[in-house]
């Protein structure tokens, strides 16, 4: 299996939820069979919430329901519309699923329920390597399972890790995340940084400080990202690029933009017209599966 981890810094609701799905269809349109998880807690309410089911839409937006009856964050919903896949309730991960909520058959008991049962042997349960090791597992089972109605497990698996980099509650799934990109290697782990370019109004000038902070605060985590993503208002110079390359370790080619589109099927078609399926395809050596993209 590879992996694809879609990460978020700077400011919530950049787009990463927007950005992981387009990151799927720009894979799929290589012939790649692409399956998706979304990790949960949310800026500026990191949540402890099973599902979003128990929380206000007021503040969170609508609950999007899966067939199962999951009730999950609506990124789950962009999933199912640009991938034409059908998700279950495990494709999504919340703090409260991994230490208390029974999962679903697949995934045996939470780290909990585990410890009740003495299933840890007298062992001190903690967040590394307990409830680290909880996140792993699932990853890998629910990466596992095929969602597009084929047999057998889909090639990519597009993880996206909710809020922004640097919340307390995404510490345990980062960590997780880190040592799951050491066990699985650099060539079935590409990590995609979605940050923001703001433009100063007196200035005029693209700014490149906040994302240098969030790729140095991932750094220091133990995550280097191979691809950037660049949210701004217009799109960004080729001089930004530049600095950018020198000061967060990303070569310009993997350094891509997104601005803001009058709607986000465009997202896609912006990817993909920078070479994003190019740069994914050479970082997890998917040349022998994939073939040239036809759907654009
Ligand atoms: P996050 O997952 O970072 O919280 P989302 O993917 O949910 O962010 O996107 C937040 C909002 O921004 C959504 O309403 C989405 O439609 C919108 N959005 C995302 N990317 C773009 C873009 N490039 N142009 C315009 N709107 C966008």
């Amino acid at each position: 299996m590879k992996y694809v981890l879609v990460t978020g810094g700077v400011v919530s609701g950049l787009g990463k939820g927007v950005t992981a799905s387009s990151v799927g269809v720009v894979l799929k349109s290589c012939g790649l069979r692409v399956t998706s998880i979304k990790i949960d807690f949310q800026q500026p309410d990191p949540y402890l919430n099973t599902d979003a089911g128990t929380m206000s839409p007021f503040e969170h937006g609508e609950v999007f329901v899966l067939d199962d009856g999951g009730e999950v964050d609506l990124d789950l919903g962009n999933y199912e519309r640009f991938l034409d896949v059908t998700l279950t309730r495990d494709n999504n991960i919340t703090t409260g699923k991994i230490y208390q909520a029974s999962p679903s058959p697949l995934l045996e008991f939470s780290v909990l329920e585990k410890e009740r049962k003495g299933d840890y042997l007298g062992k001190t349960v903690q967040v590394v390597p307990h409830i680290t090791d909880a996140v792993k597992n699932w990853i890998e089972l629910v990466a596992s399972v095929p969602v597009d109605g084929k047999e057998g497990a889909a090639d990519v698996c597009v993880i996206e890790l909710g809020g922004t980099v640097g919340d307390i509650e995404s510490m345990p799934f980062i960590e997780a995340l880190r040592q799951l990109s050491f066990s699985v290697g650099k060539e079935n782990f590409c990590l995609i940084h979605v940050s923001l370019v703001p433009v100063l109004g007196v200035v005029g000038e693209q700014k490149t400080k906040p994302t240098q902070h969030s790729v140095r605060e991932l750094r220091a985590l133990g995550l280097t990202p191979d691809l950037l993503v660049c949210r701004s208002s217009q799109p960004i110079q080729e001089n930004t690029k530049v600095k950018l390359s020198q000061f967060c370790h990303v070569s310009v080619s993997n350094i891509l933009n997104i601005h803001d589109v009058p709607n986000i099927w465009h997202v896609p078609l912006l990817l993909r017209s920078q070479g994003a399926h190019e740069a994914i395809v050479k970082q997890l050596n998917l040349f022998s599966k994939a073939t040239p993209p036809d759907l654009m």
